[in-house]
């Protein structure tokens, strides 16, 4: 269109005619173009020169932190925005970026945590310190066992404890203890130089009596006229031997046959008093025949009385000059007074049972030395002394003990021992305990039984009729044999079966 219309304009105005002005608008929005690329490129220039741009991070909370070790560690992060430095007023938020993973909270340690944020050609850095330290002390644990005590004079004997550590975990072994005047001192360090102590006060007590002994067993036998020395010993869990602390009553003369009674005290430390009592008997010497042949020597015993035939039997061995031996039961009242007659006619009176029932003396020790006591004490009342002899019905070997307390044989064994008495079996059994009514017969077994021991001890029962009866014939013909009948004293050879329960 222009075009067109230049040359019509050349057309109307002639060639003489002044070249035509070009039109002043057109100048001036060149002008203004110029200006405003002018100013375009200052204002570039200025935003992206002379102003700088940046990043700026501001850390929530502080630029170093301490914590505990062992505290979880929860960053309270930063904030960032783009600003100039002449262009302040800009603030154009940048999202930030944390990175806690070097932060180590089981290692006490300085860390660092950074921060990046970035925008466009720009990013920034920053950080924060965080400390890990290590001030807790460890925590000591003390075990405590209920009723817990510790014996005076004794050492403490631990109940158990523990220590535990925030940072070095499980440090038991490091503890370090001491035991002074009754307190326990507890100590320990962790690595970091935290230091823990703990203490307990030691609960002394004694709940036990001392306890007695008698080394030469609890019930003691001697001749009249022999040296007694009294031996005791005590005993305690706290205190050890308090032997010389031992308090004695009661008295034994020598001189005189009979049992005497003696008493001790004594008490521990903590108060705790213990008191027993034991018999010492002073026994006759009995004057006994001289052996004519020492392979061939009868102790005659009876067991089982004194009973109606007692008195008899007495007659018989008076009349021959011998002596037995009588092993006691109390089973028949209105003849307990020939255990006297027994003692005075040089006899050896020995135990043997109150009841003679097996179920009831073999149910257990205790009952045992129950019914063994009843015949020592009315032994004690008729003849001044204790036997220090006794045979177990049954004999030793006894099995049917077994049916009421298993092992109860071995144990009246040793416990007899530690007594102080001696039991008596039997080697020869005339067979009136049962096997046999006839005299004829018992004599057979009687004679057998001495031709084949050196030392016969002769199983008999004075509360037998048919027994008593043929006692007289029999000592007639061992006597006429060259037999010398001895009652049993504590030195005589020893007759024991053998313990089977
Ligand atoms: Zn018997």
């Amino acid at each position: 269109m222009s075009e067109t219309k230049l040359p019509e304009a050349k057309k109307s105005q002639g060639p003489s005619a002044p070249p035509p002005k070009r039109p002043r608008k057109k100048h001036t929005v060149r002008n203004v173009l110029l200006l405003l690329l002018f100013l375009f490129a200052a204002a570039t220039v200025f935003a992206f020169g002379i102003n700088k741009w940046r990043i700026d991070i501001s850390l929530t909370g502080d630029s170093s932190v301490t914590y505990e070790c062992g505290t979880p560690y929860r960053d309270p992060g930063a904030s960032a925005e783009v600003t100039g430095s002449i262009l302040k007023f800009v603030h154009h938020p940048v999202e930030v970026e944390t990175f806690t993973e070097g932060v180590n909270i089981h290692e006490p340690g300085t860390y660092r945590v950074k921060f990046t944020a970035k925008f466009l050609w720009l990013d920034a850095v920053a950080s924060r310190t965080v400390v890990i330290v290590d001030t807790t002390p460890p925590v000591i644990e003390l075990k405590h066992i209920d009723d817990y005590y510790t014996l005076p004079h004794h050492e403490y004997k631990e109940e158990g404890f523990t220590a535990t550590d925030n940072h070095d975990g499980d440090i038991t072994e490091l503890v370090e203890r001491e035991e002074r005047d009754g307190i326990v001192y507890y100590s320990v360090t962790d690595e970091a130089g935290n230091t823990a102590t703990a203490e307990r006060e030691i609960f002394y007590d004694d709940r036990n009596a001392p306890v007695f002994s008698f080394p030469s067993g609890e019930e003691v036998f001697i001749y009249k006229g022999e040296p007694y020395k009294d031996e005791v010993k005590a005993e305690d869990d706290a205190d050890g031997d308090v032997t010389a602390r031992i308090k004695k009553s009661g008295k034994v003369n020598t001189e005189k046959i009979g049992t005497y009674t003696m008493t001790y005290t004594v008490s521990d430390e903590w108060g705790n008093v213990a008191t027993t009592s034991r018999y010492v008997t002073v026994k006759r010497k009995l004057t006994l025949p001289t052996v004519k042949d020492p392979d061939k020597v009868i102790y005659l015993t009876f067991d089982d009385g004194p009973g109606k035939y007692t008195e008899e039997l007495l007659a018989i061995l008076k009349k021959h000059k011998v002596k037995a031996t009588f092993f006691i039961t109390l089973a028949y009242e209105d003849y307990q007074n020939l255990i006297k007659e027994e003692y005075r006619a040089g006899h050896t009176v020995a135990v043997h049972s109150a009841t003679h029932e097996y179920s009831e003396i073999y149910a257990s020790s205790e009952a045992y030395w129950k019914d063994f006591n009843k015949v020592q004490d009315i032994i004690q009342k008729e003849t001044r002394c204790r036997s220090q002899l006794f045979r177990f019905p049954g004999g030793s070997s006894n099995t049917i003990s077994a049916n009421y307390c298993e092992g109860i044989m071995t144990k009246l064994a040793q416990e007899s021992a530690d007594k102080g008495y001696t039991y008596v079996d039997w080697n020869v059994t005339s067979g009136d305990a049962g096997d046999t009514t006839d005299g004829e017969v018992m004599y057979e077994n009687m004679m057998n039984g001495i031709h084949t021991y050196k030392n016969s001890f002769i199983l008999c029962h004075d509360i037998k009729e048919y027994t008593v009866k043929m006692m007289d014939k029999f000592i007639t013909d061992a006597l006429k044999e060259g037999y010398t009948f001895l009652p049993i004293t504590a030195e005589s050879p020893s007759c024991k079966h053998g313990i089977n329960n």
